[in-house]
């Protein structure tokens, strides 16, 4: 379970109300119960219910189960898509191990508002489910045009491999292995894929290696979870 205060040994944790309910109600822990808690910067402890009441549920930390992971260095940027695809693809990024989770607003992106609270609600939860020790830092969404002109300086010298159905090399497992060793993102296109002209710009960087994800059109979301994959089964971080 994912909570905001530090952890160390001897500490007590008190539950939010809502935390609590789904302890005391929902899973049906009882004072002397253990669970495994985190929160993103001291690793998961081995903590017991010291109360199961319903509102407030508290906790003793007992032992530290795991230390804490470095944050991840993949970077993944995805065109907003609507409700259910924008929760999915965020929880399979989180699953997938991007440490950096970047909405881009493209020419035929549908959705240009995001609720920016409920995108890091799915990582964090993504994150209890696969143990995931060091919660993706979600950015609020930025412009490809702005993306593309900071890129040296907000990512340093990191590689973008662009997901794009239009590539013809026949090797993308190459083209991700002659990264290895470089940080890297992926990017993938709205639900209309990118303009032409957009095409063009971003397969004219020199950090951009565009790669083919086989001869289907895919769904975007199908395509982040295909391209993060891919460069995981390569690369990993
Ligand atoms: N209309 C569908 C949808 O609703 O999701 C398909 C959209 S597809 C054009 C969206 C993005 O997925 C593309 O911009 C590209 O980044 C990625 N994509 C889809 N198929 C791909 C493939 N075979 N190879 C590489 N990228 C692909």
């Amino acid at each position: 379970l994912y909570v905001e205060p530090d952890l160390a040994l001897g500490g007590a944790v008190a539950l939010q109300k809502e935390q609590s309910l789904y302890l005391a109600a929902v899973l049906r822990k009882v004072v002397g119960d253990e669970v495994v808690l985190f929160n993103g910067r001291d690793g998961a402890w081995r903590t017991r219910l010291t109360s199961d009441s319903k509102k407030s549920v508290t906790l003793e930390v007992v032992e530290q189960v795991a230390a804490q992971t470095p944050p991840s260095e993949l970077w993944y940027g995805f065109a907003p898509l609507k409700t259910e695809r924008l929760d999915y693809v965020i929880q399979k990024a989180t699953e997938m191990g991007a440490g950096i989770i970047q909405p881009v607003l493209t020419r035929y992106t549908q959705v240009s508002r995001l609720k920016h609270d409920r995108l890091v609600a799915n990582a964090i939860e993504a994150s209890e489910q696969c143990e995931v020790l060091t919660v993706p830092v979600v950015a609020p969404e930025t412009t490809l045009e702005k993306l593309l002109s900071t890129w040296g300086a907000e990512q340093g010298d990191r590689q973008l491999i662009l997901a794009d159905e239009s590539e013809a090399s026949a090797s993308p497992v190459e083209q991700v292995a002659a990264l290895r060793g470089q940080k890297v993102g992926l990017l993938i296109g709205p639900e209309g894929g990118f303009s032409e002209e957009e095409r063009q710009v971003l397969r004219a960087q020199a950090f951009v290696t565009p790669v083919s994800l086989g001869p289907r059109i895919l769904r975007a979301d199908t395509a982040a979870v295909a391209g993060l994959a891919l460069i995981q089964a390569i690369i990993g971080d």
